[in-house]
């Protein structure tokens, strides 16, 4: 007899909801986690009391009932909808593109008139758009393309608009109407106080080892005797699948971000709302977040973070998978590797190299542990 079911290699949302499920039916969990707070990316920090993302700006947005639900059991949401504001040199423009934007752009009133100019725009693409920018001046018209997106997306992704896949520019809503909600889902919102707790309450009563990578964890375990040990059948592993394997047939590619957080405790309202994205490409940072407008708050002070987009090299944080075409085939094969485990399973936006927003990795975690307890 194991003494675990499932050792859980990430605290993030993948590993918690993953961890939760599995304990509420019966199955013996440990989770593990390198970094020295619960959470992963979600994780929250109250500072002067005001809730701050340490690691970059989430907002809740689903369609699907069964998550919202889900998470809305675990804690009470607000009502925040993003709304962010483009500055380009000055210029502000709302997102995402939508009547405000043509509006404030071309001075276009209707909806006809604004159709009319991107139509008139994007007569420079032919054919099916071949990359990111033939998408967006398609979508949007050449004038939004260059002063909103082009400077962006460069920093975001290090790399020319020409060099990066059409669909990352997909997931923004374009809108014929003047409605500056960033998502098109149902349903939206931040939790009261921050996501820390999402993941506090789903590990209650599960044990965790925070500060110990797999590595540590294993090479300890493996220096006690032999009944002392711990063993467990299943490993989940919500770590790069690449790092895993040691990164024997390769490294993924990922865009790390650097954070630079300022608190002005002089300062009520710093910048009017809690995001503010800068559009031009000399600006070097992508956004600024005001954090207290993620929950209204109107107190004293403020706390503001600058995200500035970086290379990724091993060692640091990955945030973004790269999912170009070189990217893809080398996790495919990683993902064969990974066909082939008996008892690993990997989950979550770095296990599975994909660009998940939260509420597809509660889907999958608990996809995931339908298929795992029908076993
Ligand atoms: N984007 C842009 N201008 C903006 C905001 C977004 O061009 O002001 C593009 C950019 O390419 C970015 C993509 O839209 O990578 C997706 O943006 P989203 O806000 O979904 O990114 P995330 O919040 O995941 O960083």
């Amino acid at each position: 007899m194991k003494q675990y079911d499932y050792l859980i290699v990430g605290s993030g949302l993948f590993g918690s909801v993953f961890a939760h499920e599995a304990t509420k039916h019966g199955k013996k969990c440990l989770v593990i986690d390198k970094r020295s707070h619960l959470g992963g990316n979600i994780y929250c920090e109250d500072i002067e009391g005001i809730t701050v993302h340490k690691y970059g700006a989430h907002i809740f947005h689903t369609n699907d009932k069964r998550v919202w639900t889900y998470v809305n059991d675990l804690v009470e949401f607000n009502r925040y909808t993003n709304s962010p504001v483009a500055n380009y040199y000055g210029e502000l423009y709302n997102l995402p593109f939508n009547m405000n934007t043509f509006n404030k752009m071309w001075g276009v009133v209707t909806p006809e008139e604004a159709r009319a100019k991107i139509e008139e725009q994007k007569k420079q693409v032919t054919g099916e758009p071949k990359n990111l920018e033939e998408q967006a001046i398609s979508l949007i018209g050449y004038d939004i393309y260059k002063k909103l997106i082009k400077g962006y997306t460069e920093k975001q992704w290090g790399r020319e608009c020409k060099d990066l896949p059409a669909f990352i520019i997909k997931r923004l809503p374009v809108r014929f109407t003047y409605d500056n909600n960033y998502f098109n889902d149902r349903f939206q919102g931040i939790p009261e106080g921050g996501y820390t707790q999402i993941v506090e309450k789903l590990l209650e009563d599960i044990p965790v080892l925070i500060g110990v990578s797999l590595q540590e964890y294993q090479t300890a375990n493996a220096a006690r005797t032999a009944d002392e040990q711990d063993s467990w059948d299943r490993l989940l592993y919500t770590g790069m699948i690449d790092e895993y394997y040691h990164y024997r047939l390769g490294t993924l590619e990922y865009r790390s971000l650097r954070f630079e957080t300022e608190e002005l405790p002089e300062e009520d309202n710093y910048q009017g709302n809690a995001v503010v994205n800068y559009t031009e490409r000399e600006v070097p940072y992508t956004r600024i977040i005001e954090h207290k407008h993620f929950e209204f708050q109107t107190g004293e002070g403020t706390v503001i973070t600058r995200e500035y987009p970086t290379t990724w090299k091993k060692g640091d944080e990955p945030y973004y998978p790269i999912n170009d075409e070189k990217n893809g085939a080398l996790y495919a094969q990683y993902a064969e590797l990974a066909k082939k485990e008996a008892n690993v399973l990997f989950g979550g936006r770095l296990g599975q190299y994909k660009y998940y927003d939260m509420d597809k990795v509660i889907r999958s975690a608990l996809d995931m542990v339908k298929e795992e307890l029908a076993r």
